[in-house]
């Protein structure tokens, strides 16, 4: 009879169906080979840790499964969502294999106040569970001039992400206020545009991929530390602003089958005329455009997604043990109130705010409240007197 082996790494049994290979003291079975040419693999990718590896991996990331994931935290912006769902699915396929032919695709947000670009951006950070860093690029200046150094985006990163530089590289950069980075003039004038142009120039190096040195403390109060360098090459930039006042003819043509949008190339006219560099826009070929938020979809941002405002007050009043409820018209109403404000879904959260306030104040003392009904009069009587205090 044979004797049974088990596998020195594993411990199964050696079998005709699990083969393994034997050395001088120790076997190892057809399993853990490869896994182990799994592993050498992965190392030869040298950037990044197996355990951040495995945890993207095990979630089979596919655009509609990432477009599903955004849906439930963003509410409308369809057409943005599934442009960002393939510009996402391409940077999961570059973590996955860095050798990935396609090259990558930094993404431009336009769109107004309030209506998602901050929350898109941290739902895909959050889909991929990598590293996101948000960043207002009205504090960046031009190096040698007084305000931050463009380097500080990436050490933000390399912040969020724990100092592990494998994690960062392969991160998301929120760059918000972007618009405001806008070419001041047409004419090139003796004063220099260090907090415009020439940060737009500064963004160009890292934007595009390349090696850049960090000064882990921030640059310019420790100037002799050891900078950490910092490869962006696999970082997905994605600029946003709201871009007011751009002026582009958004024109349709009938296409073979089926009308199409003609009008990326105007747009990118426009934003060259509103003072985006051309260089620039380049490196920032996915353009995703939201739409201002109707009522409806307002409505539905007090009520659906998993951390809806109206949800979280009505488990804060759960844990006093009162009911609290909105009427369908009490939401359609602060929705239309805050569609008026046109400060997109900002103005939900001011408007609930102002309503509760005295409500939250009252009931933990009072033990005799059980219920709380919000109506529509609630609501209106409640902006009403703020329309008169702040008149
Ligand atoms: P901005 O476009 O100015 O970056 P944000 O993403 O910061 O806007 O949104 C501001 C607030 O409104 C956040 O609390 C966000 O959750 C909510 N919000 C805005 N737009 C949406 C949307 N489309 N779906 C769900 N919530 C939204």
């Amino acid at each position: 009879m044979s004797k049974v082996r088990n596998c020195s790494f594993c411990g199964c049994e050696i079998s005709k169906h699990n083969k393994g290979v034997e050395g001088i003291d120790a076997v190892i079975c057809h399993q853990c080979l490869d896994l182990y040419a799994e592993i050498m693999q992965i190392e030869d990718r040298d950037f990044y840790s197996l355990d951040f590896i495995k945890k993207v991996e095990l979630k089979e990331i596919t655009p509609k499964l990432i477009f599903d994931e955004l849906s439930k935290q963003v509410i409308g912006q369809t057409e943005a969502k599934r442009i960002l769902s393939v510009a996402l699915y391409q940077h999961y396929k570059r973590i996955i294999n860095p050798k990935c032919s396609f090259d990558k695709s930094n993404i431009l947000m336009i769109g107004p106040t309030g209506t998602g670009k901050t929350l898109l951006a941290k739902t895909m950070a959050e889909i991929l569970n990598v590293p996101l860093a948000i960043c207002d690029a009205t504090v960046y200046t031009q190096a040698g001039y007084v305000g931050e150094d463009v380097e500080n985006i990436l050490l933000k990163l390399l912040q969020n992400a724990d100092f592990d530089i494998d994690q960062a590289q392969y991160g998301i950069v929120f760059l918000d206020e972007f618009d405001k980075l806008a070419r001041k003039s047409d004419n090139p004038s003796i004063t220099r545009d260090v907090s415009g142009e020439g940060v737009q120039n500064a963004l160009l190096k890292i934007i595009e991929g390349s090696v850049v040195n960090v000064p882990p403390q921030g640059g310019r109060k420790h100037p002799y530390q050891e900078c950490i360098k910092f490869d962006t090459s696999n970082v997905l930039f994605i600029c946003a602003g709201a871009f007011d006042g751009l002026k582009f003819n958004k024109r349709k043509h009938v296409g073979f089958n089926s009308v199409t949008d003609n009008s990326l190339f105007e747009l990118t006219k426009a934003l060259q005329n509103y003072g985006i560099i051309p260089e620039l826009l380049g490196r920032l070929p996915v353009i995703a455009r939201l739409n201002s938020l109707t009522v409806n979809e307002l409505e539905q941002i007090l009520t659906v997604p998993k951390k809806a405002l109206i949800k979280q007050y009505i488990n804060v009043f759960k844990e006093d043990e009162v009911a609290l409820e909105f009427t369908p018209d009490a939401i359609n109403q602060i929705a239309t109130c805050a569609h008026n404000e046109g400060l997109g879904a900002r103005a939900l959260k001011k408007i609930l705010e102002d309503m509760m306030l005295d409500y939250m104040f009252e009931v933990p003392s009072n033990k005799d409240v059980h219920h709380i009904k919000i109506c529509k009069s609630d609501v209106l009587q409640s902006v009403n007197s703020k329309k008169i205090s702040s008149a």
